[in-house]
């Protein structure tokens, strides 16, 4: 089995074997994310492909061996050796059979609360820092206020002292917008730097036009 092959003799390949693969149902819908480990042993059991973020065939798909056909010309240090191949570690892997997308939730957490309102303030509209933020109850608990994705929003400290047990209107403040659960997103909570990576962005806005996929 190919799969048990993949030797690891480097620093640098145990780092690049732990980096994120955006997981791509057999639709193209990014599902979650996973591990350049478990992305090369789902390529190497068939049951997924390699994307090409790169080059003239972007979006091209590959097996391993293409993979490292494409692979070769590259730094001896960004690759990946195994017995028989030495490849780039994947970005995107697109599943062969799966074509659902998990339903899951958003757990609720403070941290996910802020990152639903992107730490913004939902009474002045101001960005903080998680340390200046607090969570309010939109209906304060003493007058029957659940804790809930519903219920609850961002708001800056100094906003949350003011409003205190009252409601917004009550002291003249205002809700920038109703607070519902946020959807679940394949990297939601993750390090948001990993959205930025570009050749993940495609895939992970919706508003940007839809990679059209041949054949
Ligand atoms: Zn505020």
């Amino acid at each position: 089995m190919v799969e048990s092959s993949v030797v690891v003799p480097e620093q640098a390949n145990k780092l690049l074997l732990d980096c994120p693969v955006l997981v791509l149902n057999r639709l193209w819908q990014p599902i979650h994310t996973c591990s350049v480990k478990r992305a090369i042993r789902l390529v190497c059991l068939g049951h997924a492909q390699i994307v090409q973020t790169d080059g003239d065939a972007r979006y091209q798909t590959h097996d391993l061996i293409s993979w490292a056909e494409h692979s070769s010309g590259h730094l001896a240090g960004e690759l990946i050796r195994t017995v028989r191949h030495a490849f780039r570690a994947p970005r995107i892997i697109v599943l062969a059979l799966y074509d659902r997308i998990p339903r899951k939730e958003v757990k609720f957490t403070r941290q996910n609360v802020f990152l639903r309102d992107d730490f913004v303030c939902q009474y002045c509209g101001k960005r903080f820092g998680d340390r200046e933020l607090n969570l309010d109850h939109v209906v304060p608990r003493d007058k029957g206020g659940k804790t809930t994705w519903e219920n609850i929003v961002t708001s800056c400290i100094r906003c949350n002292t003011r409003k205190a047990n009252k409601l917004a209107y009550e002291v003249g403040m205002n809700l920038l917008r109703k607070p519902k659960a946020p959807r679940w997103r394949p990297i939601f909570g993750k390090r948001p730097e990993l959205s930025e990576d570009e050749s993940w962005a495609q895939f992970l806005q919706p508003d940007r036009e839809r990679v059209k996929v041949s054949g």
